[in-house]
């Protein structure tokens, strides 16, 4: 694996290839959920790049950007087993040089869900992918269904700039006790660890109502309250029936609705969700 950490020598490779590239962007800390979107790339791309950048630009001073888990060789090391052919690993300072000051906005979608909880968050992850995909030019790009709202946000800036490039979205991957995998899950301890699983089963239990033909929005929403709020230990931000595409609110659930949920376990806030399947409203 070819390791590139500034744009002028990533684009001189890049100028050199011809066959189809896959991207997968991280922040590193990788787990088995990065791991699938890279298998996936592998599956499907002729050259595959993944990138670690811990972007500034999506985190609000209040939260955990200096804290932000960073193993590198350790990243590297399993980005080289899944046979990875190049990582882009810029500073900041390469990303955002002084002076930078463009962003990329959506600014309705972007400021639902995790855009109302973390106001800037979109922005900031809208802007640096579309940085990305100008650096590297990939034809595909993987991103993980446990990020909904991003996809949605991710969707919605490839369609109004008809960006060149083809989202590829893959399921989530979670750990055998059901807790979605996060790189943030590190930061717990094993008594929120457990205080966390309330929120897989939570979306279990409204998976399984909704199997059973409930389809009022209001009334799981309501289950879906009455559950996490009876969760010790978690503090809930939000958990919704949106559509997928357009964050909004349903009445009535269908395919294509989210639930989504953001909670906070400690000081750590998780999220996940279930989306019923386009084709049929059993998830
Ligand atoms: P991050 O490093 O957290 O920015 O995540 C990088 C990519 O991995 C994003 O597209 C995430 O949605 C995806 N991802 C994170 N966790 C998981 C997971 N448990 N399953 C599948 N994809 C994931």
């Amino acid at each position: 694996m070819q390791i590139f950490t500034t744009i002028a020598d990533l684009r001189h490779w890049r100028r050199q290839q011809h066959a189809t590239l896959g991207l997968v962007p991280t922040m590193g800390a990788l787990h088995e959920g990065h791991l699938s979107l890279v298998r996936a790339a592998r599956a499907s791309s002729d050259l595959v790049a993944a990138t670690i950048f811990v972007n500034p630009l999506q985190f609000a001073p209040t939260e955990d950007l200096a804290k932000y888990p960073r193993t590198f060789a350790e990243d590297c090391a399993l980005l080289e087993r899944e046979d990875v052919d190049i990582l882009f690993a810029p500073s900041a300072t390469e990303m955002y040089p002084t002076g930078a000051e463009t962003f990329v906005d959506v600014p309705n979608i972007g400021s639902r869900l995790d855009g109302a909880s973390r106001p800037g968050h979109f922005r900031g992850v809208a802007t640096v992918v579309t940085k990305l995909f100008n650096i590297l030019q990939p034809h595909h790009a993987y991103f993980g269904q446990k990020d909904a709202a991003q996809v949605a946000v991710l969707r919605t800036m490839v369609r109004d700039l008809n960006l060149p490039v083809d989202l590829r979205v893959c399921p989530t991957v979670r750990d055998t006790d059901g807790l979605a995998l996060s790189s943030r899950n590190r930061y717990l301890t094993p008594t929120e660890r457990e205080q966390a699983l309330a929120i897989p089963r939570t979306l279990h239990c409204i998976s399984q109502s909704i199997s059973r033909g409930e389809r009022s929005a209001v009334n799981l929403r309501d289950h879906l309250h009455q559950c996490l709020g009876k969760a010790e230990g978690l503090r809930l931000d939000y958990a919704e029936l949106v559509d997928a595409a357009t964050l909004l609110p349903v009445e009535t659930v269908g395919p294509g609705t989210l639930v989504a949920i953001a909670a906070y376990a400690g000081t750590t806030r998780l999220i996940d969700n279930l989306l019923l399947p386009e084709t049929e409203a059993q998830p």
